[in-house]
């Protein structure tokens, strides 16, 4: 069984290849998000252990654009408690479970094992708030049972507000994560957007799942209005 461990912490990688190769596993390492993506395209791998905070491209980034490409190899999210990202939003980008750092070897090789046992099942995650859906591999998008064609941009802001759901988005967060970080054109660009997605994704079928909050943002209701 071939593993390859994605993680930049050097004493951690260390221990992991250790660890697992005295387990009988054969271990691959890339220690950026880049480097990572690469060796799991080359190679085919029996299960991925990806760590989330990655220099470059994170690691949902990484299973994001492996699952974009249909690579469905079992994926072993590593998150640390810091708070900054959770466990759901893993699972939201197509991995198949999460481990929390610190954690023990023993957890690690039990859950590596139940995942291989598993196999790699043709599973796209798809984002959804009540009934409304998109699939990030496929990009498309659903009210209902009624698909809604997007351009790339409104479905990259629906991406990001599903992901975020049912919590309050600022402006610059979707300027951010949706228009590229050194965009330098107004804020109310978001503005014009969120009214499109209101117009293709709401009106139409008599919805409000997009709401306006007063000086703060925008929030897409988790039940999808
Ligand atoms: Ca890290």
């Amino acid at each position: 069984m071939r593993i390859l461990v994605v993680e930049d912490e050097k004493r951690l990688v260390a221990g992991l290849r250790a660890g697992l190769t005295a387990d009988g596993f054969a271990v691959d390492v890339a220690l950026t998000g880049i480097d990572g993506l690469w060796m799991a395209r080359e190679n085919s791998y029996d299960a991925i252990v990806l760590d989330i905070m990655l220099p470059g491209v994170n690691g949902y980034k990484v299973c994001e654009a492996l699952r974009a490409e249909q690579n469905w190899t079992p994926i072993l999210m590593l998150t640390a408690k810091d708070g900054e990202w959770d466990e759901v939003e893993a699972l939201d980008t197509g991995a198949d479970d999460y481990l929390t750092k610190p954690f023990s070897h023993a957890v690690l090789v039990a859950r590596l094992r139940a995942l291989l046992r598993r196999g790699a099942p043709e599973r796209p995650a798809v984002l959804a708030a009540g009934d409304l859906r998109l699939d990030p591999s496929t990009r498309q998008a659903w009210r209902g049972e009624v698909e809604v064609e997007l351009t790339a941009r409104e479905m990259a802001l629906l991406e990001f507000l599903l992901r975020r759901r049912g919590t309050v988005v600022s402006k610059r967060e979707i300027l951010d994560h949706v228009w590229d970080v050194d965009f330098e054109g107004e804020e109310n660009i978001v503005e014009v957007y969120i009214r499109h997605l209101r117009n293709k994704l709401d009106r139409p079928f008599g919805r409000d799942s997009v709401t306006t909050v007063r000086g703060s943002g925008y929030r897409l209701e988790a039940h999808g209005g």
